[in-house]
């Protein structure tokens, strides 16, 4: 490539269309421009002061490491320049004319559901720079690298088309300047209280000293590191905020200093909500890791396991090497201790909270419970996860009201061993599961899941304490059928005679039949209270949920079909009028028909039942025929009928 030549680059279509956005239609939170330039300072810094550490040739190596911020009102410029890492033309190519991740969709997606929204999302895109032109109309970059031998670059555009990249003459010392020649109406930032504004409201924080003209505007107070009496709640707050670009304050504030046996001081926040662009960008998460007051890494993934990942904060140790390389982080032992002190400090604190205060635990756990969950894979931990875990139960009063497990082993019966869960779509759904029948007449609790995880969080703990959890519809019935009714309920229905059970017998061996390979078999039922029938796994079979969820995953092909077992409760109205007919007429159609709507209402009402036609023709052939019945046998009231 040639020396001093230069050369007019288009912006990418997606750019340009970012750009047009930004300097068309954004008017509110303009002033965020300076946040991200000075948050772009900051990063060129920490990068250098990296290359410092590990003992890199690097130019001008003396300088001291810090932003400054100049302004000329008469003219409308605004001059912000660093002593960072800087530039080489192909970096200024790669990184500033080309939006490398694919950002700019996923904002403009973001943007279009909220206008309000750039300001905290901006930065988290890795479009930050292009916010410049939000009030610029024309961006002047000039940047010399911290590598030896690499010439200073000039990089100027207007944000409209494209932009003009050329090589300079002139000796620039290591780092960049960036100079905005403001829009006409964006005059207003020419001005040392706006800028000084600006700079304490969104980038008090930054870890070097930044000037405004001669003055030193930024705290750079790393508060993690101050005695935690020292520090004010609007101070955390402040951090928070600078930290996250939250509006809001956090949900909570864990300040911990770590002596033995390894040092760290670590300050992390839960926010009181969770990140919504979480879904978006799945990397966006993580702690950041200094040594000796350094950043080592920005949001380093294994401080925390990834179930905790809506915490943030920063982590800071005194005694790991400062010329760590990120690669072998996970390698070094200190840093894994750190890494367990600091999951265990998170657990702790929420269990705090939790016992503390019940009902803020359970506004935590709406906002973050969906995520905490997924920690059932942290063995190291699991008692206090499953300290954590919140569930519906048949025991709360309705959907909202939460119970822990611990509360659930208080409320277990005598003789009780297992911890039972049904699972279903919602509350009322796993009401009229006929399979908890039994258990409400024992009074057994039953945990209610909703949430496809909870049933792999559950088979994955398997236990709590010495407790089993247990399927309601994988439970033995025999031992529950051992414990004690709630109250001994008067049984109204009569006993059938011998003669009756050996034709209820022959009942179950024609329904049989009628289902043929479909069930495995048909039985009495000992389970049902208030149902005719339901179906039920044969031993050792998986559950029909995990059956769902299979299917749902599109792995039917793999999975042969499942026979079920279908139980008959020989005491309901239904099925003795069912044994009338039977003995009447044992070919009756009317048999055929009820035991085929018994199955598939029974499939349907576990979701397994594919196509609901042949269910409801039978079902309307059957209305026609009971409505005739109907219409025969009562009187018709025009004749003036008696009441009964
Ligand atoms: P992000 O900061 O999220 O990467 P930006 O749009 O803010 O996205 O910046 C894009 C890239 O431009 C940065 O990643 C960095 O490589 C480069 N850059 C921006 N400003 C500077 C600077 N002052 N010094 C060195 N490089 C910079
Ligand atoms: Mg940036």
């Amino acid at each position: 490539m040639t020396e001093n030549h230069t050369t007019i680059i288009e912006f990418k279509a997606e750019t340009k269309k970012l750009l047009d956005i930004l300097v068309h239609s954004l008017y509110t939170s303009r002033d965020i421009f300076l946040r991200e330039l000075i948050s772009n300072a900051s990063d060129a810094l920490d990068k250098l002061r990296f290359e410092l550490t590990k003992g890199s040739d690097v130019l001008d190596s003396d300088f001291p490491l810090e932003v400054r911020i100049s302004f000329d009102d008469k003219k409308n410029i605004i001059t912000i320049s660093d002593t960072g890492i800087g530039m080489t033309r192909d970096e200024m190519i790669a990184n500033i004319g080309t939006i490398a991740k694919s950002g700019s969709e996923e904002f403009l997606k973001q943007l279009s559901e909220n206008k309000e929204a750039v300001n905290n999302i901006i930065g988290r895109f890795g479009i930050g720079f292009y916010s410049v032109f939000m009030v610029a109309k024309q961006v002047i970059i000039k940047s010399k690298s911290y590598k030896k031998n690499e010439s200073a670059i000039e990089w100027k555009s207007d944000g409209t088309g494209d932009y003009e990249i050329s090589t300079l003459d002139e000796p620039l010392k290591r780092g960049t300047t960036i100079e905005i020649q403001l829009k006409d109406d964006a005059k207003e930032f020419a001005d040392k209280y706006r800028l000084e504004g600006i700079v304490k409201k969104h980038s008090n924080f930054i870890s070097f000293p930044i000037y405004l003209d001669k003055d030193k505007v930024n705290t750079i107070a790393a508060i993690w590191r101050e005695p935690k009496s020292s520090i004010k709640k609007e101070q955390y707050d402040e951090f928070y905020k600078f930290l996250t670009y939250d509006n809001e304050e956090p949900f909570e504030t864990l300040h911990k200093s770590v002596d033995a046996p390894i040092q760290f001081n670590s300050l992390l926040f839960i926010p009181k909500k969770s990140y919504e662009y979480w879904r978006f960008n799945r990397d966006d998460y993580g702690l950041d890791l200094y040594v000796r007051r350094v950043l080592i890494q920005h949001q380093n993934k294994d401080l925390l396991p990834e179930y905790l990942s809506f915490v943030k904060g920063v982590v800071d140790s005194e005694d790991l090497p400062l010329n760590i390389s990120r690669e072998t982080l996970q390698e070094n032992i200190i840093f894994t201790k750190i890494a367990q002190s600091v999951t265990g400090n998170v657990l702790s604190h929420l269990l705090k909270v939790a016992k503390d205060s019940p009902e803020r635990y359970l506004e935590f756990w709406k906002e973050h419970g969906k995520i905490f969950k997924l920690g059932y894979m942290d063995f190291q931990n699991t008692e206090k996860y499953q300290q954590l875990l919140r569930f519906n139960s048949s025991a709360s009063r309705d959907e909202k009201e939460l119970v822990s497990l611990e509360d659930y082993v208080g409320r277990m019966i005598k003789d009780q061993k297992e911890i039972y869960y049904a699972i279903g779509a919602s509350r009322e759904a796993i009401d009229l599961n006929p399979h908890l029948e039994i258990y409400k007449s024992k009074g057994l609790e039953v945990l209610y899941l909703y949430d496809p995880v909870d049933e792999f969080v559950v088979s994955s703990i398997r236990k709590h304490k010495e407790f089993e959890f247990k399927s309601v519809d994988a439970a033995d019935l025999k031992e529950i059928d051992k414990l004690d009714d709630v109250e001994k309920k008067e049984d109204q229905t009569e006993k059938l005679n011998a003669d009756d059970e050996k034709h209820f017998d022959s009942l179950l061996s024609q329904m049989k039949d009628i289902l043929g390979d479909r069930v495995t078999e048909v039985k009495e039922s000992k389970r049902l209270k208030g149902s005719p029938a339901c179906l039920i796994n044969p031993d050792d079979t998986m559950s029909s949920t995990m059956q769902k969820i299979l299917k749902m995953s599109n792995q039917e092909m793999a999975l042969p079909a499942q026979k079920r077992l279908m139980e008959i409760n020989k005491d309901h109205k239904l099925i003795r009028n069912l044994l009338s007919v039977f003995k009447k007429e044992a070919k009756d159609q009317f048999i055929a028909d009820t035991t085929e709507q018994l199955y598939e209402s029974a499939l349907l009402l576990e979701g397994n039942l594919d196509d609901p036609h042949k269910l409801v023709n039978r079902l309307n052939k059957m209305l026609t025929e009971a409505s005739e019945l109907y219409k025969k046998a009562s009187p018709s009231p025009s004749k003036g009928g008696e009441q009964e």
